[in-house]
Order: structure tokens, then C-alpha cells, then sequence
């Protein structure tokens, strides 16, 4: 209502000035743009990552956006810059030039000191406000998550639309766990759909199920992760039970959704005889699950851990033998299910 009644306003105030056609059609245009900014702007988030040209995120060729935080703390995470639901300062000591302290004179906080050949963050002092970061000829401090509207991110997404619609591809909303910011993800799915842009959530689904349940009409496909059956073991391996992801893949798998189950498998962990078939059993009776990707561990994240300055568990953890790797897929196609080695 307001929206028209200024829009009037203009158009009578153009129309007296002689330039209707022209600065109405602009006008109309231009308080539409501020009305569709405003709204979207409400549901700013937090991402750590876009990634382009992705093949193995979903169907075709994708831009993949990582949503930032994440409720479980897997000890093979491959992007543990994920976890974190705040934005975070990285130091990469293997860029960091010897003759250079630019980064220390500039932070405000004095955050930053040099000790020995590389650079010391005080995580107490620093304010992240990326002076650093934005003064740092190698990148070797970096700034991982940054807010971005959806207005922003859906205009970075459009560039890619050639891609999708020449690839059958389109978004796939990674993260971390994206149903951990539900009313961002929400409206980015949303105006996805508005402009018939495909749409895949990768969840490892730890979310009360009515985030869920708000996102499914928005959602093309569900790839949904799996990691260990043994309730005592995934709290272990990952810091939460899993019960409340079985019950929630049970209730997801009853409102019809298309659903890819991902299962990370890592040696002596989650690649027995016996965790394998207590998943298959349990996927079984789901009704619309019918493809699986078994992800073998590999080292891709391990540097991420010094950076971040997070504890790795390497190298307790390996990847499964190839041919043990082709012997749990044989045993879930035996199960009735389409299994690809790769995501
Ligand atoms: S992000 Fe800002 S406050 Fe933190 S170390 Fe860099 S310059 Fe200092
Ligand atoms: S500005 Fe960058 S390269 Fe220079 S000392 Fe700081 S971290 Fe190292």
C-alpha cells in the first residue's frame, strides 16, 4: 500500500514535469529494488565460502555457498573454518613474508606480535576488524566468514546461471550446517526458487525438525550425511547423539523429499561389516532413499587445523582400502540402492 501510494506520487509529480514514461517506469522500478532490498537485508547470514563449477555437490555443474557453524565437531571435518558460527581470523605461517611486519604496525588492538619467525594472534585483543587481513600482501592472514545479504549472494549466484541451465545444475547450500542460520537459509531458498534455480541442502541434520520441515518445499534435493550408527560412538567421533538425525531422516523420508544419504567412510571407524549393514537395514524400510555416496577420508582439510589453530587427529585416522571401499558398495547395492564411490 505504501508502496503504491508513493509510487502515485511519483507518477503525478513526473507526468506534471513531462517525463512520465520515462522516470515513472524508473521510479516504480527503483522503490520496488529499496522495498525487496529492505526485506532481504532482515536475513543477512554468515558464510565462509562460494565455490564455482562444483560437479560433485548435486547434479550438474553448481555454485556451492558454505554457510558458517555447524552443531557437530567431527574430528576428519575437511572444513573445520566451518564449524565456528562467528567469523575467525587464519594465519598461514607458510605465506608470511620474513622481512615483513606490516600486519603488526596496523592492528589497532595490538593483536599481533612477532614471535620468531612468524606471527602470534592474541585472540583476546583481536576485534576482527581484517585491518590485517586487508593490508597482508600474501593473504596469509585471512578473515574466513563474512555476512552477506541474500539480495548480495543471489546476485553472485545469477552470474552462474548459464551453467545451471546448460548442466541441469544449480545451488547446493553446504556449509558447516546451513539449517544452523534456518531463517537465512529460508530466504535464500526461497528466492532460488522464485527464479526456478535448483536446489540442493547438504544437512548432516542435527536441527529440530520443524527447520526442517520449513525448508522442504524450497528444497529439490536433500543430500543428507550419515556418519556412524552406534549412538555411543557418534557422540565420540562427532560431540552429539545421533538419534535426533535418525529420527529426523525417518520424518524427512515421509514428506516425499528426494534424498542422496552421504556417508564419510574412515577406516577401522565406520566402514565395518557391522556398522555398514546396520545402516543399510535402517535405510532400507525409508521408501524414497534410493541413492548413496560413499566418501572415502581423505587429507584435503588437515593444513586447515594448524591454520585455525584447532586440534587435528591426524594420523589416527586413514582412508578405507579400495577394496574394502568396493565391498561395502557392493553390499549396500545388494540392499537395492544406487551406490557411487565420490560424492
Ligand atoms: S583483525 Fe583487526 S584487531 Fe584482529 S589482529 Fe587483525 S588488525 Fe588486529
Ligand atoms: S602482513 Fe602478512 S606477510 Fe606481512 S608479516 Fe603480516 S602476515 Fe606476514
Amino acid at each position: 500500500m505504501i508502496k503504491f501510494a508513493f509510487s502515485l506520487y511519483y507518477i503525478k509529480r513526473n507526468m506534471f514535469l513531462g517525463t512520465f514514461f520515462f522516470e515513472s517506469i524508473l521510479t516504480l522500478g527503483f522503490l520496488s529494488d529499496i522495498l525487496d532490498i529492505r526485506k532481504m537485508r532482515i536475513k543477512d547470514g554468515i558464510i565462509f565460502d562460494i565455490k564455482k563449477y562444483a560437479i560433485h555437490d548435486g547434479p550438474g555443474i553448481r555454485t556451492t555457498v558454505f554457510l558458517k557453524g555447524c552443531p557437530l565437531q567431527c574430528f576428519w571435518c575437511h572444513n573445520p573454518e566451518g564449524i565456528n558460527s562467528d567469523p575467525e581470523l587464519i594465519y598461514q605461517e607458510n605465506r608470511c613474508l620474513e622481512d615483513c611486519s606490516d600486519c603488526i604496525s596496523v592492528c589497532p588492538n595490538k593483536a599481533l606480535t612477532q614471535q620468531n619467525e612468524s606471527i602470534f594472534i592474541d585472540r583476546k585483543k583481536c576485534a576482527l576488524s581484517g585491518k590485517c587481513a586487508d593490508i597482508c600482501p600474501t593473504e596469509a592472514l585471512r578473515i574466513i566468514g563474512r555476512k552477506i545479504s541474500v539480495l548480495e549472494l543471489i546476485r553472485e549466484i545469477e552470474k552462474d546461471r548459464i551453467f545451471f541451465d546448460r548442466s541441469n545444475g544449480g545451488v547446493t547450500i553446504s556449509g558447516g550446517e546451513p539449517l544452523m542460520q534456518p531463517e537465512f537459509l529460508f530466504a535464500l531458498l526461497e528466492e532460488c526458487q522464485k527464479r526456478n534455480i535448483h536446489t540442493v541442502v547438504d544437512t548432516c541434520g542435527y536441527t529440530p525438525f520443524k527447520n526442517l520441515a520449513k525448508i522442504k518445499d524450497k528444497v529439490d534435493l536433500f543430500l543428507y550425511d550419515l556418519k556412524i550408527m552406534d549412538e555411543k560412538k557418534h557422540k565420540d567421533i562427532t560431540g552429539v547423539s545421533n538419534r535426533l538425525i535418525l529420527d529426523n531422516l525417518k520424518n524427512l523420508s515421509q514428506l516425499k523429499n528426494k534424498i542422496h544419504i552421504r556417508i564419510p567412510l574412515i577406516a577401522n571407524l565406520n566402514d565395518t561389516e557391522k556398522n555398514t549393514i546396520q545402516t543399510a537395514e535402517f535405510l532400507k524400510p525409508l521408501g524414497n532413499i534410493k541413492d548413496i555416496s560413499l566418501l572415502p577420508y581423505h587429507k584435503i582439510g588437515t593444513g586447515k587445523y594448524k591454520n585455525l589453530k584447532r586440534k587435528a587427529y591426524e594420523p589416527e585416522i586413514k582412508t578405507p582400502l579400495y577394496e574394502k571401499i568396493n565391498k561395502i558398495k557392493i553390499r549396500f547395492a545388494n540392499y537395492g540402492f544406487n551406490v557411487k564411490i565420490g560424492g
